[in-house]
């Protein structure tokens, strides 16, 4: 079977008055049926805008300039924008996005809430039936029921996120993408989040895109490891390999730059900064940082190399030449 989702040659540019914004630079992802895919990257490497890509919600002055996004053989990228959003945009692919959970209405109850994203894309269902459903999606995500007429100054934070949860869940998604889902919350509920969409997960053998600067985490839920670094994926395997054996300079520096239960104790830090995307360096774009960087890396782009099946880094040091 084919796989759920096959991103190939993915471009997303900004278009400002100060240049060029080349926010995702030629990427190609694949996930499949029931798989979680993690997106892992400094803040500003563009895996936001990848997740708003495969939605097509890039926000002004952004666009996507080239590429496909084929969802289950369709290609979002050319679909018409009422058939995206009638068919695909939230009811087959949904999004956690980032801080949802301060964006939800201060005013109106959180079954109200979660109701109406059910109304909004199921014409026949009627007010009670959508909040009996939420009160349904309420107990799914771990709150009691009767909460549907809570208001969400009246809840935690991490309830409030499970709340966001199960906004995107409503309408039984085939992929959910989740944009650093336990920001803001204490680890402890960052743990019990993170255990939640495990399970859900599993249970709805739904497929997951984990959008998150922690690497550490991503591990502990994701099967693949895609690694961005200014724009464009520089390391891309099966997730305990990659967190075990990274190969790619700057993925094994951002495993060092955080705490780990397992290996080096020592953290390091990434020395330099990213790079500005209107004028990125050229070669590779890790070069000014890179601990390793030779004349070549400055010069000419690193190809994607093939390391093993699944196992791919962009890095001169593995070409064969
Ligand atoms: Fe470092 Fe060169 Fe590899 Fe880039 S291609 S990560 S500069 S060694």
């Amino acid at each position: 079977m084919p796989p759920l989702l096959v991103v190939q040659n993915l471009r997303v540019y900004y278009y400002s008055l100060r240049g060029i914004v080349k926010a995702v630079d030629g990427v190609s992802i694949e996930v499949d049926r029931g798989e979680t895919l993690a997106l892992a990257g400094e803040s500003g490497c563009g895996k936001s805008t990848l997740g708003f890509a495969l939605l097509r919600l890039v926000p002004p002055p952004g666009r996507i300039v080239g590429g496909r996004i084929l969802f289950d053989g369709t290609d979002l990228v050319t679909l018409p924008e009422d058939v995206l959003r009638r068919e695909y945009r939230w009811k087959r692919i949904s999004m956690i996005f980032q801080g949802a959970m301060n964006a939800l209405n201060p005013v109106r109850t959180i079954g109200d809430q979660i109701a109406e994203a059910i109304m909004i894309h199921e014409k026949n269902v009627t007010k009670r039936e959508a909040l009996e459903r939420a009160a349904e999606l309420l107990k799914m995500v771990g709150i009691d029921p009767k909460r549907v007429k809570s208001y969400p100054h009246e809840l935690s934070g991490g309830m409030k996120q499970r709340v966001v949860i199960a906004m995107a869940l409503a309408l039984n998604p085939d992929l959910v993408i989740a944009d650093e889902p336990t920001t803001a919350l204490d680890v402890v509920v960052q743990a019990q989040i993170m255990n939640l969409l495990k399970t859900l997960k599993k249970e709805r053998n739904m497929a997951m895109i984990m959008i998150s600067h922690d690497l550490a985490l991503l591990a502990e839920i994701a099967d693949k490891i895609a690694v961005m670094y200014a724009g464009k994926i520089v390391e891309y395997g099966p997730s305990d390999v990659v967190y075990e054996n990274p190969m790619h300079p700057y993925t094994q520096l951002l495993l060092r730059s955080i705490p780990r239960l397992r290996g080096p104790k020592e953290l390091v830090w990434i020395p330099g900064q990213p790079p500005d995307l209107r004028t990125p360096p050229p070669g590779c774009r890790f070069h000014p940082r890179c601990p390793f960087a030779m004349d070549v890396c400055r010069r000419e782009e690193p190809p994607m190399i093939e390391i093993e099946p699944n196992r791919y880094v962009a890095c001169w040091m593995y070409a064969k030449r």
